[in-house]
Parts: structure tokens; sequence; C-alpha cells
């Protein structure tokens, strides 16, 4: 959901989710007459709770799908993110195959069928987001042959190679083709997705469309986009103004490389580390002159792996302050934690260079958001390969995450980038964020789920 509840001495708090997906429709799903199912994001016991929760919630047409502590185990923590997040991530030596995981994902996904037909009413569009939620649409599909649904990934879709490690391939791939429409972030996705299918199971497939059980699915790439205007209007918000004026008091001379991610291995923050460790190596001039300031946002930490990434990050951050510090000077501003918006914007704003360099990544927001921020055309973006974001912001300093000593060439020239250089390449860059907005991307989605449903009944 966009909005987090968490339980403070038996208070609960609302507070804004972090994450591309929440932030990204967050801020456009209340315009319309749109309602938003989703998990509240903690376990509430407590019938009464419940209640208050579906109250408040309900002003804000959000509609709570509550989760048992076993099923946040076993279907979040579990299925989710130590099956389905690892390999579609390419990282396969991190996946579980559980049967109880799997049972309690295919449970959920009943759940959630069952919520959204207390609240959906007939001829009401179902839009299903992201891979919590892969069976949903053929659930739905199995009791209401004629309604219209539309599913979206937001993480990448791996190669048939790496998906065809799954047990439950077949029964995924099935139950998505429930959707009308088939959404992925890039083309490489998609062509992914088609290839496993036409692997997997008995369809057939013409470029961009999947016919099954006599039912025509349209796959295709939606690159999502953030919102522009707001980002760039925060640039003139008096908060934001203060959060700029305190950190240029507090970095007076200094260049700042920004780097913003959740708790992630497919994020890269250590390869990143890495790499501005053989900066001041190899650089020495950079000391006292140069800052990193990292922020890594709390995330899935009771996930083994993440706990892991965490400790490691601690060792690697400890080191390099302890190795190159000064007397008013450290190298690495870590933050384990999460920051309001004005303050991300205020960073934004500040820092000379954004470092975006995930191992993987659906599309990747932070670097549209650092583009969208830079008003004054100035600043550079060190963008992944691997990121779906580099497929539009192709004026980037363009790097391959894995390859430690070309971050570090990237920093060198970002570092020492002319401003007529950082504005050729900022400028075509913000124009791309601005025009293929968070708006657009639900526009198009829309229209082609239109047209699919045409497509479909033409050929009845
Ligand atoms: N974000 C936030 N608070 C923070 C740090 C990040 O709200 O302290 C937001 C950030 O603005 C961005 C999102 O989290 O919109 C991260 O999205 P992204 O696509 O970069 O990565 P994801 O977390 O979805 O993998």
């Amino acid at each position: 959901m966009p909005v987090k509840i968490t339980e403070n001495d038996g208070q609960l708090e609302f507070r804004q989710s972090e994450g591309g997906l929440a932030t990204g429709l967050g801020s456009i799903y209340q315009q319309g007459d749109n309602m938003w199912l989703g998990w509240p994001g903690l376990e509430v016991n407590s019938a009464e709770k419940q209640d208050e929760i579906k109250d408040k919630l309900k002003d804000l047409s959000l509609f709570p799908v509550f989760l048992t502590q076993d099923e946040i185990n076993l279907y979040y923590e579990g299925f989710s993110n130590e099956t389905l997040w690892p390999i579609f991530h390419y990282h396969p030596t991190y996946a579980h195959y559980e049967q109880s995981y799997w049972d309690s994902y295919l449970a959920v996904n009943h759940k959630f069928k069952e919520a959204i037909f207390k609240v959906a009413e007939a001829g009401d569009i179902i839009w299903i987001h992201d891979y919590q939620l892969l069976l949903l649409a053929g659930l739905i599909r199995d009791e209401q042959p004629d309604i219209t649904i539309g599913f979206f990934l937001h993480i990448p879709f791996p190669s048939y190679e790496l998906f065809r490690l799954i047990p439950w391939r077949a029964e995924l791939l099935e139950n998505m083709l429930g959707a009308d429409l088939i959404g992925f972030h890039t083309f490489d996705d998609a062509r992914h997705f088609i290839s496993s299918t036409t692997r997997l199971l008995p369809v057939h497939a013409t470029a961009n469309q999947i016919n099954y059980n006599d039912r025509q699915i349209v796959v295709e790439a939606f690159p999502m986009g953030i919102d522009a205007e707001k980002f760039e209007s925060l640039t003139v918000n008096p908060t934001v103004l203060e959060n700029v004026a305190l950190l240029k008091e507090s970095f007076q001379d200094l260049k700042m490389i920004l780097s913003i991610d959740r708790l992630d291995y497919s994020k890269g923050i250590l390869q990143r580390l890495q790499a501005f460790d053989i900066l001041l190596q190899k650089n020495p001039e950079y000391i006292d002159h140069v800052v990193m300031y990292m922020i890594v946002v709390p995330s899935r930490d009771t996930v083994p792996q993440y706990k892991e990434l965490r400790d490691e990050i601690d060792k690697l951050v400890g080191n390099i302050n302890a190795r190159y510090r000064t007397l008013n000077w450290i190298p690495v501003h870590y933050y384990y934690r999460s920051f309001e918006i004005e303050m991300l914007s205020a960073l934004y704003h500040v820092a000379e260079v954004c470092l975006v360099t995930p191992m993987r990544d659906g599309m990747n927001l932070v670097s549209k958001e650092y583009v969208a921020s830079r008003t004054a055309n100035t600043g550079v973006l060190i963008l992944s390969e691997m990121a779906g974001a580099v497929k539009e912001l192709i004026d980037a300093v363009i790097v391959n995450p894995n390859n430690v000593g070309e971050l570090y060439r990237a920093m060198i020239e970002a570092l020492s980038m002319p401003i007529e250089e950082q504005k050729r390449r900022m400028i075509p860059m913000r124009e791309v964020v601005a025009k293929f907005n968070v708006r657009h991307w639900v526009k198009i989605y829309m229209n082609q789920l239109k047209e699919v449903k045409e497509l479909q009944a033409s050929m009845q």
C-alpha cells in the first residue's frame, strides 16, 4: 500500500511507504474513482484494530487485506522474497524452494481474490501489481471469465534459463496469463516472458500476442515514469530550501556523491563502496574534498541474506571511514533509515553526482527523481546498464555494476565533468523524465488495455 502502518505503544501510526511502486502510483490512484487493495505492512490480530485500520484507510480509498504472521513468514518473506525475488534478480543461489512457501503463496493470492470480489462491481477494471500476486489474474479469471484484468510486473522478468529453475514455473505462467494485458518495464523483460511461456506452456505466440485457452493476451513494455512535476516543484518548497541551506553549510566546499537505495543485494551497494575506496586510495587529492552520502532504507532485514548484507555494509563503511577520515572530514556519511521526501529532494538538489548502480533493477525510480530535481540542468548521473531506467536515460554515464574499476573511473569522470557537458547530458534526460511521467504511464497502459479488449471482442 502507499501507506505503511506501524504500531508504537499500542498506537497506530500511518506513514507514506518507500519503494518504487508505492511512491510512483501513490500520487495518482486517488484521482478518479479508484480503490487500492493491499497489505498494510504489519500483523494485526485483533478484530477491533483491523476495523479501526479499515475505517481510517477507507477515506483514502484504501482497502487492507490482512495477513497472519504465518502468511507474512511463508508468503511474503518466503515465496515472494526468498524464491521469486532472487530468481527474478538473477541470484539463483539465494533462492529457496519450499512447498510450504508455495502453499501459502497460493492461499494468499486466493485471499486477495476474495477481497476483490467483495469490493469490485460489474464493469470494474482490475489492475494487479507485482510479483507478490502472480497468480491472482488466473484465479479471478477462473470465476469471472469476462472481467478486464491488467497485470504489471515492477521487477525484471528473468531469462528462461533462470525462470525454469522454479518448481512451480508452469502454474505461475498459467495464472499470469489470466490477465488481458501483461506489462513490463522493458522490452527485454517482455521478450523473456514470451520465451518462457512458449517453452513451458501449449501457447501460440506472435510478436507481442499470446493465444492461450482461446484468449488473446497482449504482452508489452511500459517503462514506468515518476511524478516529475512534483519533484521539480519540491525544489522551491520552503522546507526543502531550508534543508538545502543546512546541507550546503555542512558540506561547504565538498563535492557530494549521492547513493539512495533500499537494503537489497540487487542494488550493488558493496561494489559502490569498493569503488569509492579505490577512488580515495588512487586519488588522494580527493581526500577532504569529496563525500559519499549514502542512504540505505531498512528492508526485509529478517531475511538472512539481508542481515548479512547490512553487516557487510557496516563493516565496509567503518573500514573506509577509519582509514581515510581526517580531523574535519568523514568520507562516507551512511544512514540506515528512511528520509522524508523534503530531505531526499534537498539531497538530489545538492549532490553533484548520483550513483545508481544496481546489479539488476526493474526500473529504478531514484535515478529519475534525481534527474527531475536538477532544475539547473547540472549534475551527473552514473547509471547501471542493468537498471530498466537505462533504456530511457541514455545520456547518463553508463556502467557495468560488476566492474568496480569502471565504477571508479566513472566517478572520476563525473567529478571532473565540465558544466557544459553536464548540461548536454542532463537536458535531454530531464525532457524524457518530464514527458514520460507516471500519468503518461497509466494513460498508455489503460488505453492499451482497452484496445486489447476490443481486439478480443473482434476475434470472437
Ligand atoms: N525513498 C523514500 N525514502 C527514502 C529513500 C527512498 O521514500 O528514505 C523512495 C525513493 O524516493 C524512490 C523509492 O523509495 O521513489 C525507491 O524506488 P526504486 O525504484 O529506486 O527502488 P525499489 O525500492 O522500488 O527497488
